[in-house]
């Protein structure tokens, strides 16, 4: 065993630290795990996912960097990552250093897209390397093109008063003006030539071998050929990596699984489930306006409200609730166990901020989905899903009751749902059969591990 172990080979992984980036590169750490490489697993100390006995065949190591707790909250998501890759380049330059003295040889570094202080490292150490891209295609060539964009007119038109935010972007279609990743570009809290930098690092491949996609040509055929063109080294799209290997456990938050029994007693895709993921957060009187929308509609709902997630009113995660609700029309988590929530035959719906891993899971249990995206690659997958996949409703403008309780009716009772439900089942059996023995993601798998 311990000379099987030996002939190995190696391969170091560096997630971004955030649960949406984590969860797809311990997949993708699982399905090479499972191909014969041995596994290290760099990771920043900010997030740290605690290995669990079910990660115990990785290795942990852990990328020296002085951010405290608060950093991400005080700086935005832009400014942390840019400050975190100027704390970590020389940092994990050392580490890779040291693992080579300890450990065999390594194949390749995989790191996540918005790492990008890897790519210099590994390429003075003459590594190789490739990056894995946890956001889809389609946002990976939207962030390409801003970039162009900025270089051509410094993002002009984009600016306040531009009023070309219904407009279609040419090459992108159906992504208009105001879906692109605007939110960077507007925000008080970092400056247009921030966001640039972040947008420019992640797109750009320097010395790396390829790009690893968690995503499905079925999905995005279009876009895929697009970068593949732009980018001029191999693109492999290999995913959804949930549905090709068994999850290993990378929650960052405990989950309340008491959720699964409430939806044990509930009717064949009878309930809405509610997530906005780990990161975005409400006004409390958006929260209101949505209860009550879910109120009226007469229908179950599971909601997820993350400690923290709603601002302006603590008595709103406390006390609201069972005001608004009788426990078993509503039932309230803190974390549910997502990708089982969503396989749960009593789930009709999934009302969702659009991160992508939440996409690619409703997607991969042929879950319809109500829209409603707040930032960077939301709006995109929310337009993919309205426009292009057709299994999902946005719901865009001010958040009231009335707008909420449309949306559900229109999913959960309407002939309109139903078809969105068949069309949503229709793709979930592609999505299995491209992660498949010869189906196009495991394919792409074995073709980027070939290349090692
Ligand atoms: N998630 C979960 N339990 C919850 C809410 C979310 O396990 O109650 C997981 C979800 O399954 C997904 C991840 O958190 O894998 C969220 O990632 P996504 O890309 O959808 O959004 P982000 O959090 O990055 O905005």
């Amino acid at each position: 065993m311990a000379e099987k172990l030996a002939m190995r080979r190696r391969v170091v992984l560096v997630p971004a630290p955030a649960q949406g980036h984590i969860t797809p590169m311990m997949q993708l750490a699982r399905a090479l795990h499972l191909k014969g490489f041995s596994i290290t697993v760099a990771q920043t100390k900010f997030n740290y996912l605690n290995p669990s006995t079910d990660l115990s065949d990785f290795q942990f190591v852990t990328i020296p960097e002085t951010l405290p707790e608060s950093a991400l909250n005080n700086l935005g998501p832009v400014r942390f990552l840019i400050k975190l890759a100027k704390e970590c380049y020389v940092s994990f330059k050392e580490l890779l250093g040291q693992l080579l003295v300890n450990e065999e040889e390594i194949d390749c570094v995989i790191y996540d897209e918005f790492m990008y202080f890897v790519e210099p490292a590994v390429k003075e150490i003459k590594l190789r390397s490739a990056i894995l891209s946890t956001t889809s295609a389609s946002s990976f060539d939207c962030r390409f093109l801003m970039c162009k964009l900025y270089d051509k007119d410094g993002l002009a038109h984009l600016k306040e008063g531009g009023g070309r935010e219904e407009e279609l972007v040419p090459d992108l279609h159906p992504i208009r003006y105001k879906d692109l990743p605007t939110i960077f570009f507007a925000s008080a809290e970092c400056s247009v030539e921030s966001s640039v930098e972040l947008f420019k690092n992640s797109c750009y491949k320097g010395t790396a071998s390829s790009v690893i996609i968690n995503t499905a040509r079925c999905l995005e055929m279009s876009s895929l050929e697009r970068l593949q063109e732009e980018l001029e080294i191999p693109v492999y799209p290999i995913g959804p990596l949930h549905m090709a290997v068994t999850a290993p456990p990378t929650s960052l938050l405990e989950e309340n699984v008491s959720c699964i029994e409430w939806l044990n007693k509930q009717r064949s895709s009878s309930v809405i489930y509610i997530s906005l993921g780990s990161m975005t957060s409400m006004e409390t009187k958006e929260v209101l306006e949505m209860a009550s929308g879910l109120v009226s509609s007469n229908q179950n709902f599971l909601w997820v409200i993350r400690p923290g997630s709603i601002r302006g009113s603590e008595m709103c995660e406390e006390g609201l609730f069972s005001k608004m609700v009788t426990l078993d029309r509503g039932y309230v988590v803190k974390w549910a166990p997502q990708k089982q929530v969503l396989a749960h035959s009593a789930v009709g719906a999934f009302w969702s901020h659009c991160g992508w891993n939440s996409t690619l899971e409703s997607l991969g249990e042929g879950v319809p989905m109500i829209c409603r995206p707040f930032t960077t690659d939301q709006m995109g997958n929310a337009r993919y899903l309205e426009c292009v996949w057709r299994v999902g409703i946005q719901v865009e403008g001010e958040l009231e009751r009335g707008a909420v309780e449309r949306a559900v009716k229109r999913l959960m009772v309407d002939e309109e749902g139903i078809e969105m439900r068949r069309r949503a089942l229709s793709l979930k059996e592609k999505l299995k059969a491209s992660v498949l023995a010869a189906g196009s993601s495991h394919n792409s798998l074995n073709d980027f591990i070939n290349t090692l």
